[in-house]
């Protein structure tokens, strides 16, 4: 991307990556049209191949420190930003890697793909709020991109977005979908999980996951509650509700009933 004089006086964006899938990074290069009017991108690596590392306004970082340079790049990128926005779920909770490392080593995931010689070195992957100061977290996997847009204006205009996390729930009763936690007993985590994806997963008939990680507030021992009494068992029901994230983060977060953990 060629740089104008106009464009020198735009606020300055970075869109970073850590150990991610670059769904983030997708979404916004869909999306960068809206952008490029009202800001300077002046590092995208998975964009562009001139990237700037000086003072930046806002970062959007993507991925989750699950290597030792991750964290150097990313306190480095700390200390260039004015705004750290973690973007995506294994940004803001670590997304399956977390969830992974919480139930077995590294070591022994990384020789179960790579045998006796690792050509990487990896840590128990975790999210970026366990290294750094950030300034605010949209999670998503991958983040919606009227939130994200959304996010940005309220960047430009000199203030820290107010981003909402309500229920899938909310989304799907909108769509107007049977439910499928009640009309097929299926263990669907929409009303624990935070909305954003237009309730996908109920609206084709199937269970939500959970890979936006949990809503304001969830009600996670009523949820596991419930699906006992569905017929499910407590240990299925922990996992299934610790897939997407560091089961720590993940419950340290979620008040008020965080015993469940
Ligand atoms: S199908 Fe799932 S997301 Fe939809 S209303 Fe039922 S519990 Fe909520
Ligand atoms: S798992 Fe849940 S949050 Fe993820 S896309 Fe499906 S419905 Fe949406």
């Amino acid at each position: 991307m060629t740089t104008t004089t106009e464009q020198k006086t735009l606020p300055c964006i970075a869109v970073e990556s850590l150990t991610g899938c670059a769904g983030e990074l997708l979404v916004i290069l869909d999306n960068l049209e809206q952008l490029l009017p009202f800001v300077r991108i002046v590092s995208f690596p998975f964009a562009q191949s001139k990237n700037e590392c000086g003072p930046v306004d806002i970062t959007f970082v993507e991925g989750s420190v699950s290597q030792p340079h991750d964290i150097e790049k990313l306190k480095r990128i700390r200390s260039n930003s004015r705004w750290l926005i973690a973007i995506g779920n294994c940004a803001v909770w670590g997304c399956v890697q977390a969830g992974a490392c919480s139930r077995c080593h590294v070591e022994d995931m990384l020789h179960a793909v790579y045998g006796d010689e690792s050509p990487i070195k990896a840590l128990p992957a975790r999210p970026l709020s366990d290294f750094v100061h950030v300034d605010a977290m949209l999670s998503g996997c991958p983040i919606n991109a009227t939130q994200f847009l959304s996010v940005t204006a309220s960047l430009l205009k000199d203030h820290l977005p107010y981003i909402t996390h309500k229920p899938v729930c909310l989304e799907c009763k909108l769509r107007e979908n049977p439910c499928v936690l009640i009309e097929k007993n299926l263990p669907c985590l929409g009303p624990v999980t935070a909305a954003g994806c237009g309730a996908l997963c109920p609206s084709l008939g199937a269970a939500c996951y959970g890979c936006w990680g949990p809503c304001q507030s969830p009600q996670m021992a009523a949820m596991a509650t419930i699906l006992q009494e569905k017929g499910y068992q407590l240990d299925e029901v922990l996992s299934r509700l610790q897939t997407f994230g560091a089961p720590d983060t993940l419950f340290a977060r979620m008040k008020p009933d965080a015993e469940v953990a």
